[in-house]
């Protein structure tokens, strides 16, 4: 979440709703102060929640173009199916609507209910339907799970304003329909903020980007040993290395300890995969990094975990 004086933005929503409610709220966030929600692409960690909670706080999402018609074409999925394989899925909704009735009417909705996890898309449908009963058009929500209250595209390279918040989406090179960061500038205050994760490496747009910015989120994803000897399938590893894949630690200490202006007060390291990196390697490298060079020591670097939201940073 990024705030200026007057704005307030979230970058992503890939945890569920409740879960980003809640963690607003740990760090002393009014979501309901939030102007927009910004998407940097269709990956389901970046986006699991976007839907429920834009139609929650009734805000605009902002895509690229290809993003967004990504997006949609995920959560409305055409399939040419048989007959036999339709008359199936038609009896297993059945089913999951006759277990959902049972289920609501052995209890009370809960009001704070943002959306069930778990496979039933109904229940989840009918949490949504729960929280925006007053203004929005359920069937047409059962019926597009894709509606958003607004929907606002920004073109990577071209920056827009929302608020007191210039942005700046740059394109990143990932696996993604259009894949992008973001530098937030507010103008009033003359602070700048870059967030650049989910890159398979540094090109040079992404080391522009990153100049002159007061904190930085950087992704620092993997450690390449405990890639290589982790538990992915083959073809997985080959994705993350690749160029459209993941920074490692060590590609993240090599732009923090070559091309990084030192710029930053904060270096936030974020997108640690829990399965192939250790939190105290990856603070380890970039902190080596940046004490090879010593004019970058002034340059506080702090870890950005899956579990819980991290102290808000004051500049
Ligand atoms: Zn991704
Ligand atoms: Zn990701």
């Amino acid at each position: 979440m990024i705030a200026s004086r007057e704005t307030r933005v979230l970058v992503d929503a890939g945890l569920s709703c409740r879960e980003l409610l809640k963690r607003m709220a740990l760090a002393n966030e009014d979501s309901s102060a939030l102007d927009a929600i910004l998407i940097t692409h269709e990956h389901t960690d970046h986006v699991a929640g976007l839907s429920v909670l834009a139609r929650r706080l009734h805000i605009p999402v902002y895509f690229s173009e290809p993003t967004h018609r990504a997006w949609v074409r995920q959560m409305t999925p055409r399939t040419t199916m048989t007959y036999a394989k339709w008359l199936e899925r038609v009896q297993k909704e059945k089913e999951a609507r006759a277990a959902l009735d049972a289920v609501e009417t052995a209890e009370s909705a809960d009001p704070e209910l943002c959306e069930q996890s778990g496979p039933i898309q109904i229940a989840a449908a009918s949490g949504e339907a729960e929280a925006e009963e007053e203004d929005a058009p359920e069937a047409a929500i059962r019926r597009d799970p894709a509606s958003l209250p607004s929907v606002e595209y920004f073109q990577p390279g071209s920056s827009f304003s929302i608020g007191d918040l210039t942005i700046m989406p740059f394109t990143t090179p990932h696996d993604a329909a259009d894949p992008c960061g973001f530098v937030f500038e507010s103008a009033s205050e003359s602070i700048r903020m870059a967030i650049a994760t989910d890159l398979g490496y540094m090109p040079p747009n992404v080391k522009r980007a990153l100049e002159r910015i007061d904190v930085l989120l950087l992704e620092s994803n993997h450690d390449l040993e405990m890639l290589k000897d982790g538990p992915y399938p083959w073809a997985v590893k080959q994705r993350v290395l690749s160029r459209v894949g993941h920074l490692s630690n060590h590609a993240t200490a090599e732009f923090l300890s070559r091309d990084y202006d030192g710029s930053a007060t904060y270096i936030v390291l974020g997108h640690l995969s829990e399965t192939n990196n250790a939190p105290e390697l990856a603070l380890l490298s970039a902190e080596e990094a940046i004490r090879e060079r010593g004019r970058l020591l002034g340059n506080r670097v702090l870890l950005a975990q899956q579990a819980a939201p991290i102290a808000p940073i004051h500049l």
